[in-house]
């Protein structure tokens, strides 16, 4: 919480109301209300997220997009497109360019918050993968996230990219215990808890278990929650 969002807008009202909101919440917004500010101010700012308007003076925001996805400063920050009825095609210009979402004005807060809520999750589910050392070592299994490769006793394991982050995601988490949403959310993506059944993810631990062979075991089931992963003592 308390991430800093960059709000670029220039009609006064949204803005304000947009920076109401978003305090009211725990966010550290920062307004904008010129487009020829927005990639200074984003560089300067460091946000966790941008909410930029497309059309704007100074510059306009598809810009302003393609300008801070160019940057490697700025490159990172995840954008949420706030765009008027009748600018689709910008929208998907948009999206094209890099932005991460977009919200159709007039928009209630309510879905914009969510939005919000939604990359931001998502960004902080990647930067967690992103902090997964480079290699993972339990026993005989060896994984290298780089690589994209399991070894068993030093033969490489085949598996699917589901299976590998499940794996990843267990290994790097030591003992802690993840629940089929967090497995969910970091092999599938967050937004896979909406379409993905949870019991889906038994049948790959299941699936991966088996190529791990007697390995397998160190995936324990933690009854009721998740799995968990055994460390070298299994
Ligand atoms: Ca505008």
């Amino acid at each position: 919480m308390n991430e800093k969002i960059l709000v670029v807008e220039d009609e006064r009202d949204i803005a304000r109301m947009v920076e109401y909101n978003l305090k009211k919440e725990g966010y550290r917004p920062v307004l904008v209300h010129d487009g020829g500010f927005a990639a200074a101010a984003a560089a300067r700012e460091k946000p966790a997220l941008i909410l930029l308007d497309l059309m704007l003076p100074g510059l306009d925001g598809l810009e302003i997009c393609r300008r801070l996805k160019a940057d490697a400063k700025t490159s990172a920050i995840p954008i949420i497109m706030l765009t008027a009825k009748g600018e689709e095609s910008d929208k998907v210009l948009g999206l094209g360019l890099g932005a991460d979402d977009y919200v159709t004005k007039p928009f209630s807060l309510k879905e914009l918050l969510a939005r919000v809520q939604a990359v931001l999750r998502r960004y902080s589910v990647k930067a967690a993968a992103g902090a997964v050392p480079g290699k993972l070592k339990a026993g005989t299994i060896e994984l290298d996230a780089a690589k994209v490769e399991v070894r068993l006793k030093g033969s490489p394991v085949e598996l699917t990219s589901k299976e590998f982050e499940l794996l990843k995601a267990l290994m790097a988490c030591g003992e802690k215990v993840l629940t089929r949403e967090e497995l969910l959310e970091k092999a599938w993506g967050v937004d896979a808890s909406l379409e993905v059944e949870t019991r889906t993810v038994d049948v790959h631990v299941g699936t991966l278990r088996r190529k791990l062979k007697g390995e397998g075991k160190r995936i324990i089931t933690v009854k009721n929650y998740g799995y968990r992963f055994e460390g070298e003592k299994a």
